[in-house]
């Protein structure tokens, strides 16, 4: 069987994570996104996992030879062998280059850059609508998920928030910060040929299900 060894790409609230679960299961890849394999690094206490944990004691931004250094410690784990499902990395393209040369190093490439492509205006309607509860942070959407009663929590009756995060503005900030960054690494795995894009604004199992037609072909081209 060939690997496959997927980044995933697209605007916060494209709905990133429920495809990788989703994928997770259909193809039984392991799912690194980068905050939760930092995380875990440090819990087990690895050389890089302590070095991350410096930076992180002290406010930093934890580096990029770090970051790519734990991720490439569990790309060689036997739990990756048939392949892996990258989130939050690369960001930028001398992360990109620098995770294609360490895959080089192993005799690995990417299989492709999956891109769930969603329009800001939509973007921004969506986390926007998003509301919290105070007391539980029980998720709700004025739009997709509305209380039974304007404003107030259906399970424990206390009143429904917007987090700072989902401010149209904020969110604005963090379209823009994505697409300055994201922009020259769609260009660079364009280059390379393996950009896959995807119509984020369709319901979760149409992307779903294109997605997974797209790596069956890929799979079936690699075979041939
Ligand atoms: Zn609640």
């Amino acid at each position: 069987m060939s690997e496959l060894n997927l980044i995933l790409l697209g605007p916060p609230g494209a709905g990133k994570g429920t495809q990788a679960e989703r994928l997770e299961e259909d193809f039984h890849l392991p799912y690194y996104a980068t905050g939760n394999i930092l995380r875990a690094a440090v819990e087990e206490g690895t050389d890089l996992g302590k070095k991350a944990k410096e930076y992180m004691d002290a406010g930093d931004l934890v580096p990029d030879e770090v970051i790519i250094g734990v991720i490439i410690e569990r790309v060689k784990n036997e739990e990756a062998s048939d392949g892996f499902l990258l989130d939050g990395f690369p960001r930028t393209v001398p992360q990109a280059e620098a995770l294609e040369s360490e895959l080089d190093d192993l005799g690995r490439r990417l299989t492709a850059a999956l891109l769930i492509d969603v329009p800001d205006d939509e973007v921004v309607r969506r986390l926007s609508g998003r509301r919290q509860c105070k007391k539980n942070g029980h998720p709700y959407h004025v739009e997709f998920n509305k209380p039974k009663h304007e404003g107030v929590c259906d399970i424990d009756g206390s009143p429904l928030i917007q987090r700072d995060d989902d401010k149209p503005e904020t969110v604005r900030n963090r379209l823009k910060t994505y697409h300055d960054k994201t922009s020259p690494l769609v260009e660079f795995y364009e280059d390379r040929g393996i950009l896959k894009r995807f119509d984020g604004t369709r319901s979760p199992t149409e992307v779903h299900d294109h997605i997974r037609a797209t790596l069956a072909t890929l799979r079936l081209e690699e075979q041939i």
